[in-house]
């Protein structure tokens, strides 16, 4: 999983997406924005993206890795051999096992499927997987 922005450097900052968390609950309260991650393998279609929790305008830390999925449950289902619980898990959002034990990262994640996760965001995700896709093309 690579940057969208390392093979797309011109696309416009501000239109990644993100959201802002008041003071009082587990995270710490700021504007937080989410990093996408690609698939560089030229010879696959995943359709999925690895997004990173960052606050905005920093790497780090990283508060969750949720791995996402704007296709069908069974799109998925097809390309993880039938298991359909985690085909399921990824077009919700899931974390990536690497990450999961970090405990603000079950938070981030639930704020993340309640503000941020839905049809827009699948519509943006297939955009950008598209144009990322173009660069591995273009570069062979
Ligand atoms: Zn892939």
């Amino acid at each position: 999983m690579v940057p969208f922005h390392s093979r797309c450097p011109a696309g416009p900052a501000e239109a990644t997406f993100g959201f802002e968390v008041a003071p009082g609950g587990a995270l710490a309260p700021g504007q937080y924005a989410v990093e996408e991650l690609y698939c560089d393998e030229p010879a696959c279609d995943c359709r999925r993206a690895l997004l990173r929790i960052v606050p905005r305008g920093k790497s780090v830390p990283v508060l969750a890795s949720i791995s996402y999925g704007w296709e069908t449950p069974e799109f998925y289902e097809r390309t993880l051999s039938g298991d359909s619980e985690a085909a399921r898990a990824i077009t919700c959002g899931c974390l990536d096992p690497l990450n999961q034990k970090s405990p603000i990262a079950p938070v981030a994640l639930k704020i993340f499927q309640s503000a941020v996760a839905g049809n827009e965001f699948g519509r943006h995700l297939k955009t950008r997987y598209r144009q990322f896709r173009a660069t591995l093309r273009t570069s062979r």
